[in-house]
């Protein structure tokens, strides 16, 4: 029996096992190691944390290896999650005490996870996982400079600028990308997979000459083809599955905002998440999680399903005309959930249309690799202009064609 099977003291017979990400430590000062200081932060061309008054770097210990959490998934069995994945259920404000003069400072983790005692001027900082949702299992800090973001920004909006509202080519100031830590759950599945369809092979074409009403003869192509039951069977394992857990992010109202483009971004490298550190996040901002494991199982089963059907298209080369998936089961085995925050630079625009409604762009840029993709305010007349020569010279196209049969 593995330690997965196990029942777990105090957990409920079939509740996930939860690993605890937390470790010793609690809220308050986190001190430098060598000299002691409260304040440190990322130095993004080492991915090192330096403390911010004698300038030692130190690296931080690599999440999923430190907490077990990425051992193989053909061995994954029930569910078992990071404790910073806990339902978030607690107000988002938190009170800290300092530990240096003994004040009690609030902080509004919607906001961040840090502030300033403001008798002694100790940073402190949110460390300990209250389920409120602001204190993930694991980070993957910035690589990206800032410069690199504001260049990749420029540069995506140049390539568009002649499409842009002119009041968004106005404003337009890369420096105000943003870097935010966004919240994600990164998820391993052990799943067993059934897919069943149609399948057709042809077996031979030739041609036959068909006669019509008039007499006129013409010739006509013809196939047959062997009809078959296919069905295929087979272990997925899922491996770093990332998914959106922020109800705004997943807001796909295109309607009011463009969020989707985050998703355009992906991949990360989350197997480099170190363990989390309210360290990292000095001169970043964060977004709180405020979606829990359950309310997101159902939409990565489905992302399962979708994986295995492209996994089961790579063993169907027989059937040269296609096949018809009809159904599809997962049974899933075993499942891993921790949650993270993700690196993303954010050039934010709001576009104020004239019937007073509003529409959220985005230009993002991944932290970690530099991927950039975006939405910017369209200027509709240009669009237009452009669309109706398309269709001019779909026109011409077409008149061409037809002269030339
Ligand atoms: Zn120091
Ligand atoms: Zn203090």
């Amino acid at each position: 029996m593995s330690d997965a099977d196990a029942p777990q003291p105090g957990a409920p017979p079939d509740g996930p096992r939860v690993v605890s990400t937390g470790g010793d430590r609690s809220d308050g000062i986190v001190r430098c190691e060598r000299c002691g200081a409260s304040e440190a932060s990322l130095n993004v061309a080492t991915g090192m944390l330096r403390c911010g008054f004698c300038r030692y770097e130190w690296r931080t210990e690599n999440a999923l290896v430190t907490f077990d959490l990425d051992g193989a998934i053909g061995e994954l069995s029930g569910v078992v999650v990071g404790s910073g994945t806990a339902d978030v259920t607690a107000d988002p404000s938190v009170t800290l005490r300092c530990t240096a003069c003994g004040a009690d400072v609030v902080i509004d983790t919607t906001a961040g996870v840090q502030a300033r005692c403001h008798w002694c001027r100790h940073t402190l900082s949110l460390t300990e996982q209250v389920p409120n949702g602001a204190v993930p299992d694991m980070l993957l800090p910035f690589r990206v400079p800032k410069a690199d973001a504001v260049t990749r920004v420029a540069e995506f909006v140049g390539k568009r600028t002649f499409f842009a509202h002119p009041r968004f080519r106005a404003e337009f100031t890369p420096e105000n990308v943003m870097g935010v830590y966004l919240p994600y759950m990164v998820v391993d599945v052990n799943a067993h997979a059934r897919v069943a369809g149609e399948g057709e092979h042809q077996t031979r074409s030739y041609t036959v000459q068909v006669r019509n009403s008039e007499g006129e003869t013409r010739s006509e192509r013809r196939y047959d083809a062997d009809v078959y039951d296919v069905r295929r069977a087979f272990d997925v394992h899922v491996d770093d599955l990332t998914v959106e857990s922020s109800a705004e992010r997943l807001d796909r109202d295109t309607e009011r905002t463009s969020n989707n483009v985050i998703n355009t971004i992906l991949p990360f490298d989350v197997e480099n998440g170190v363990r989390y550190d309210p360290r990292y996040l000095q001169g970043f901002t964060s977004e709180r999680r405020d979606v829990d494991v359950d309310a997101l199982r159902g939409a990565v089963h489905q992302q399962v399903g979708d994986i295995a059907r492209w996994r089961a298209d790579e063993t169907i080369d027989h059937y040269d005309r296609g096949v018809r998936w009809d159904s599809t089961d997962v049974d899933v085995h075993g499942e891993r959930w921790v949650s993270a925050y993700l690196p993303v630079w954010l050039y934010s625009y709001l576009e104020e249309k004239k019937d007073g409604s509003t529409l959220l762009h985005y230009v993002a840029v991944n932290g970690r690799t530099g991927e950039t993709m975006g939405s910017i305010p369209l200027n509709k007349g240009r669009l237009a202009l452009v669309a109706g020569v398309v269709e001019a010279f779909a026109l011409v196209a077409a008149v061409v064609l037809w002269v030339l049969m």
